[in-house]
């Protein structure tokens, strides 16, 4: 009889130890993707205020006739742009690089975390 109970006892105990287990495996799972979630949407933020930014110099320089310098307070200034937009990830700095060539209608726009951020990249 004791027999009995001593191997109710250990399924028990094994039952606690696979819940245990799988509510371990499900945080382990989870976690990582609840980070990756957040760096998603910096990384869409930025590639979103890099797209407004572009439109912005294209319209700076189709409006007047004149190549983009790279100081996005101008672009404000200008009314071109609502913010001087910064990156919103914690990187070497904060300050898009924009510039723009009215000759050759060329517009370049980088994230200054690209680095460290590779998909904070303007397609
Ligand atoms: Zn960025």
């Amino acid at each position: 009889m004791p027999k009995v109970k001593d191997k109710k006892k250990k399924f028990s105990i094994y039952t606690f130890i696979s819940i245990i287990a799988f509510i371990a495996l499900i945080f382990i799972l989870l976690i990582p993707r609840f980070f990756n979630v957040k760096e998603r949407e910096k990384q869409e933020d930025c590639i979103a205020k890099m797209e407004k930014i572009h439109n912005a110099i294209e319209n700076y320089m189709s409006d007047r006739s004149q190549s983009f310098n790279g100081d996005l307070v101008e672009l404000v200034r200008t009314g071109y742009l609502k913010h001087a937009y910064e990156c919103p990830e914690d990187g070497v700095g904060d300050k898009y690089i924009a510039s723009g060539n009215f000759e050759t209608g060329e517009v370049e726009v980088k994230c200054p975390n690209e680095k460290d951020f590779p998909e904070h990249k303007l397609k």
